[in-house]
């Protein structure tokens, strides 16, 4: 095994389809193991009221610590347990474990916020998934608003009438849409009347990119536009003070980004939450 082991790490950084399905298979297998030896955690990332700084919400970004790797990114890794199925086991238990956390933060008298989950395409139109986050909210007695899904773009290439049932649970039930990576895919403007997310996510792309005249004239209209179908608008990635200071003053509602926290462990998000920092 310690060979096999040694040869994943090696075909890692080679170029070649046969090596990198080899590589695959190999990172598919170990995510499967570390699964089952709970080897996944869920980080927590701050989103803040724009206007007062004041943490609201987090999302939660799922991480896997492999033993000789160090963090493999979920852009990785989500792929792989889509392939493989394992998403959608993984994906129960992020909902779970975060129901547990807003659970354990209600009980040390934290002040509320709302978190957010990302669910793949895949995970969406999957029978039950949205089922069971229903259930798993019952189960634990929260309020739907303390859930939010984020889906993208992409989940509209599927069946829309498989997507349009899952939406209409949620919606039911008072679970909150956010449409993730605002303005990557292709028809943003149509989704945004037939599926009626309550949140807009601009990406983060755009936001890095605001000294561009032309990227912060397009941030304006969709920041405008969002105000005006009633929507509340993120802005991901904020990353320096300039950025903050422009998507304030043109009233964005909410903030997230490494200049005010990377995504971190619940027991450091909980310490944000009970000493914010100044500001
Ligand atoms: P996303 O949903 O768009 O998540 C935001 C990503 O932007 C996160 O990357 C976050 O760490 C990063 N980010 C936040 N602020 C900044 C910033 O100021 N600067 C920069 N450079 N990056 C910032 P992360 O955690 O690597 O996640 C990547 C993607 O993996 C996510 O993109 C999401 O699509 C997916 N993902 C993560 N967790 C889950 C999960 O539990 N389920 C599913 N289906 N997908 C997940
Ligand atoms: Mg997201
Ligand atoms: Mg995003
Ligand atoms: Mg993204």
């Amino acid at each position: 095994a310690a060979k096999r082991h040694a040869r994943g790490q090696h075909v890692f950084f080679e170029p070649g389809q046969q090596q990198d399905l080899l590589e695959q298979q190999f990172l598919q297998h170990q995510l499967a193991q570390a699964v089952q030896e709970n080897l996944l955690e869920v980080y927590y990332q701050p989103i803040l009221d724009a206007q007062t700084g004041v943490i609201r919400k987090a999302e939660a970004l799922l991480r896997w610590k492999h033993p000789n790797r160090g963090f493999i990114s979920p852009a990785v890794f989500i792929p792989l347990a889509e392939e493989s199925g394992l998403i959608h086991p993984m994906g129960r238990w992020v909902c779970e474990t975060v129901m547990q956390q807003l659970k354990t933060w209600d009980a040390q008298g934290l002040p509320e916020v709302a978190v957010s989950i990302n669910l793949s395409a895949r995970q969406f139109v999957q029978p039950g998934t949205i089922q069971n986050l229903l259930e798993q909210l019952e189960r634990h007695n929260l309020d739907a608003s303390r859930i939010i899904v984020e889906i993208t773009e992409s989940v509209f290439m599927q069946d829309h009438g498989v997507v349009e049932e899952q939406l209409s649970l949620l919606e039911e039930a008072g679970v909150k849409i956010a449409l993730d990576d605002f303005g990557t895919g292709y028809s943003s403007l149509s989704y945004l009347t037939r599926f009626n997310p309550h949140y807009i996510k601009i990406d983060r792309s755009f936001v890095q990119q605001l000294d561009s005249q032309n990227t912060s004239t397009i941030m304006e209209a969709i920041i405008s536009m969002g105000h005006h179908l009633n929507k509340e608008v993120v802005a991901e990635g904020v990353e320096t003070p300039g950025q903050q200071e422009w998507l304030q003053s043109r009233n964005c509602q909410y903030l997230q980004g490494y200049l005010f926290s990377r995504p971190i462990p619940a027991e450091a998000f909980a310490d944000l939450l009970k000493d914010p920092p100044d500001g």
